[in-house]
C-alpha cells in the first residue's frame, strides 16, 4: 500500500470530521477531504472449486484477502449499512469495504462462511430460489441457509430462476420474482430486502418493475466504488475470481476511491438498437488536470477508448468499434493525489 493510502486509512476520524467542518464553513481545505472515500464492495461465487476459475477463487486467494483486511485494519461494513446510508443521503466519508457472495454454492458454506464467521466479517449471500428448492448438488440446502442466517449471515434476493432479466417480458420477470418471494417466505419466513441482478444485467424497464415490487436497491456486477452519487438500482461490485483475485488486485480495489458521476448517458443499461452508443459522463468534481482513462470491450477486446473533453466536468467516450451482443463493459479511472478513483458500468447489448 502506498503512503498516501496508508495515511488516509489510519488518519484519525475526528481530524477528517474537522476538515469537513472547515470545508463546510468555507475555509479552503485540502482536496482529499472534499471527496468521499466510498465503499469497495466485492462479489464472490465459489471457493476452492478450481474447475471453475472464472467463478471461483482459490482457498489461498481467499485467505490472502482475509489476511489483508485484518493486517491493514480495513473497515468492513454490511450491505445493509450501505443501503441505510444511501437511504439517509449520507456521505461515505470513511473508507470501507463490503462482501457479498452470489448463488449459494456449497463451497461458500463449507469453506468461506466459517472464516467470515470466525473474524465476524459481515457477508450477504444472494440466493436464486429454484436451484435450492430442487436440492441441486453443489449448492446449499434451505436448512444450511437457515443455519447461515441463525449464525449472523445476511440474505439477498437473486430471482428464482437466475434469468437474464432484461431479455424477458415484464410479466414473466414479475412472476419469477414473486415465485422467489413465495419460496423465501416458505423456507426462511421473510423476503430479503437486498437484491442482486443475475449476471449484473438490468434495464430501465426492470428497474421500474423492482420499484413496483418494493425493492429499493439493487447490486450489479460492474467494477466501481460506491459513493452517495450512485444509482440506487445499479450499485457496483468488484468481481473476484482466480484471474481477478490476486492479492495485488484485491488490495488495489480495497484502496480505490469513487469517481463520482453526476450524469451518465445513455440512460438505459439495455441497448436494444444501438451497439455503439455515444457515452457521456458528467463528473461531480473537477479532475484538476489529472487524466481520465476509460477502458472498454467493444469488438470483444479490452482497449483504451478515445475521450473528448466537452467541459471541465463533461466527457464523451467514443467507442472504437461496436459492442458485441452480450455484456459491454466500461471502466474509467483517474489518479488524483496518488489515489485511484474508479467508475464502472455494464451495458447489456442485444
Ligand atoms: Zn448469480
Amino acid at each position: 500500500m502506498n503512503l498516501m493510502n496508508k495515511f488516509l486509512l489510519f488518519f484519525p476520524k475526528y481530524l477528517i470530521k474537522l476538515f469537513l467542518i472547515i470545508s463546510f464553513i468555507g475555509i479552503p481545505s485540502f482536496s482529499f477531504a472534499e471527496n468521499e472515500m466510498g465503499v469497495s464492495t466485492f462479489m464472490y461465487h465459489r471457493f476452492g472449486e478450481d474447475r471453475y476459475p472464472t467463478t471461483s477463487v482459490t482457498k489461498e486467494q481467499f485467505q490472502s484477502h482475509i489476511k489483508y483486511i485484518i493486517e491493514n485494519n480495513i473497515d468492513v461494513i454490511s450491505l445493509e449499512e450501505i443501503i441505510s446510508k444511501l437511504e439517509n443521503d449520507e456521505k461515505f466519508n470513511e473508507k470501507s469495504i463490503a462482501f457479498s457472495v452470489d448463488d449459494a454454492y456449497l463451497s461458500f458454506f463449507e469453506y468461506a462462511w466459517p472464516i467470515f464467521k470466525k473474524y465476524k466479517i459481515p457477508v450477504t449471500l444472494f440466493v436464486s430460489t429454484d436451484i435450492i428448492d430442487s436440492n441441486t448438488a453443489g449448492y446449499m440446502s434451505w436448512s444450511q441457509i437457515k443455519q447461515f442466517i441463525d449464525e449472523g449471515g445476511s440474505i439477498g434476493q437473486h430471482t428464482s430462476t437466475h434469468l437474464h432479466m432484461p431479455l424477458n417480458s415484464k410479466e414473466y420477470v414479475k412472476e419469477d420474482l414473486l415465485n422467489s418471494h413465495r419460496s423465501f417466505i416458505k423456507n426462511i419466513g421473510f423476503v430479503p430486502k437486498l437484491f442482486a441482478y443475475p449476471y449484473g444485467e438490468t434495464s430501465l424497464a426492470i428497474i421500474e418493475l423492482l420499484k413496483e415490487l418494493n425493492i429499493s436497491h439493487a447490486f450489479g456486477q460492474h467494477s466501481g466504488v460506491i459513493s452517495s452519487y450512485e444509482n440506487h438500482y445499479y450499485l457496483p461490485r468488484f468481481s473476484l475470481n482466480e484471474n481477478f483475485g490476486t492479492s495485488d488486485r484485491f488490495g488495489f480495489a480495497v484502496n480505490s476511491f469513487p469517481l463520482q458521476i453526476d450524469q451518465f448517458s445513455p440512460e438505459d443499461m439495455f441497448l436494444k438498437n444501438n451497439k455503439r452508443p455515444l457515452i457521456e459522463l458528467t463528473l461531480v468534481d473537477d479532475l484538476n488536470n489529472n487524466e481520465l482513462n476509460c477502458y472498454s470491450n467493444p469488438g470483444g477486446n479490452w482497449n483504451s477508448q478515445e475521450i473528448i473533453k466537452i467541459s471541465p466536468l463533461k466527457f464523451q467516450i467514443k467507442l472504437e468499434e461496436d459492442f458485441l451482443s452480450g455484456r459491454g463493459k466500461l471502466n474509467c479511472t483517474s489518479k488524483i493525489d496518488d489515489k485511484w478513483h474508479w467508475f464502472g458500468y455494464q451495458f447489456l447489448v442485444k
